[in-house]
């Protein structure tokens, strides 16, 4: 594996997790390098200490519209996308949809010429991507088979998981060590150079947001206080961020759960709230998402040459956007959402589900197996 990156995006770095790296690879070819021009040198740092407030992704009087519209009931369309459609039939709303975000699968044909020649390095969300969405995030565990066509793809593409779970957590979950995993929304990247999990290859870590570990260990615990008393909220620590789950919590509750995440956090200006699936995600300020993760990756993995390689990106969540755009942006590979209703994305295809993404990536492994003969 050619290990390298000159990534030129300023952020927060920590130059600690480097020296815990059991690489033994040369420095010039590691993230944090300090060669003029690369991009993680310390000097480069950029941390936005300014009071920005919490209210990044939306405003304090639309809170409620925002957990709803990111939470989209099964078969209802959200208002915000289509609103104006919203009294149709959902069947015949998602079939047009797919008119703009075709289907993988159908598309497949048209997909796989854009491979030829390359090499195809997959990129995947955890939550409703490979598992199912369930009421409880500690049982969102993915099938055998799921599990074994992920394994079987690795074989043939470099694979990356990339979910705003912690890194362990989402390890735990797939058991994989022959993939790369970007955890807590790739704020905790480990690239592996293992062929499969009896494998004792080489492993880089990169942690940009290393800091913020106290702070967000400290928010962890006071979100924890301050949910006790809403039945069906869960707050989980996934190490670079924290998770708020309210699937389980009455929606004439959500109201009162914002209003109590949001307060909190107007002591830390360095944090910032996002929306998921049902979910409040608790973030550091930092110029970091899963599309920079990505872009960090191909460099890393020495992937970032569009001639020779389509980078795929399956993801269902709001966070996946960013890695959406990354791939649109560089009009290289393509964003594949996972969605069963109709939203806006920066993804050119889509699937409708897990079950769906496996098929896709069974599809792939043959048609690699088959163009390689
Ligand atoms: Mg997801």
């Amino acid at each position: 594996m050619d290990l390298k990156s000159n990534h030129n995006s300023p952020i927060l770095t920590d130059p600690a997790p480097i020296s815990k790296s059991r690489l033994g690879v040369h420095l010039n070819m590691l993230p944090y390098a300090s060669a003029p021009g690369v991009g993680f040198s310390p000097n480069m740092l950029l941390i936005p200490r300014k009071k920005t407030g919490v209210l990044d992704d939306v405003r304090a009087s639309s809170w409620l519209d925002a957990m709803k519209s990111s939470s989209p009931p099964p078969n209802r369309i959200s208002k915000d996308d289509v609103n104006e459609l919203s009294s149709l039939d959902p069947d015949f709303l998602y079939r047009n949809w797919m008119i703009k975000y075709p289907s993988a699968l159908a598309s497949f044909d048209q997909i796989v010429p854009h491979a030829k020649g390359k090499r195809i390095a997959l990129f995947l969300d955890y939550d409703g991507t490979l598992s199912p969405i369930v009421d409880n995030p500690d049982g969102a565990f993915m099938s055998d088979a799921m599990r074994a066509t992920v394994k079987e793809a690795a074989k043939y593409f470099p694979t990356a998981i990339i979910s705003g779970r912690s890194r362990d957590k989402v390890y735990e979950f797939i058991g994989l060590s022959e993939l790369h995993y970007a955890g807590s929304h790739g704020m905790d990247i480990m690239v592996s150079d293992r062929h499969s999990t009896d494998d004792q290859g080489k492993e880089v870590m990169f942690q940009p947001a290393s800091e913020f570990l106290p702070l967000i260990d400290e928010v962890y615990k006071s979100l924890i206080e301050i949910t006790k008393g809403i039945a069906g909220a869960k707050v989980e620590n996934n190490k670079f961020c924290v998770s708020v789950h309210y699937r389980n919590v009455d929606d004439k509750n959500w109201n009162a759960l914002a209003n109590s995440v949001y307060d909190l956090l107007e002591d830390y200006p360095r944090l910032r709230v996002s929306h998921g699936r049902k979910v409040l995600e608790v973030r550091p300020v930092i110029s970091w998402d899963k599309g920079k993760a990505v872009a960090f990756l191909l460099e890393t993995l020495g992937l970032n040459n569009c001639d020779e390689v389509l980078p795929i990106y399956i993801g269902d969540d709001r966070t996946d956007e960013d890695a959406f755009r990354v791939l649109k942006e560089r009009n290289c590979g393509y964003g594949i959402l996972v969605s069963s209703v109709a939203k806006e994305s920066s993804a050119a295809y889509s699937l409708r589900d897990p079950s769906e993404v496996m098929e896709f990536l069974k599809s792939l492994v043959t048609w690699r197996k088959s163009s390689a003969l």
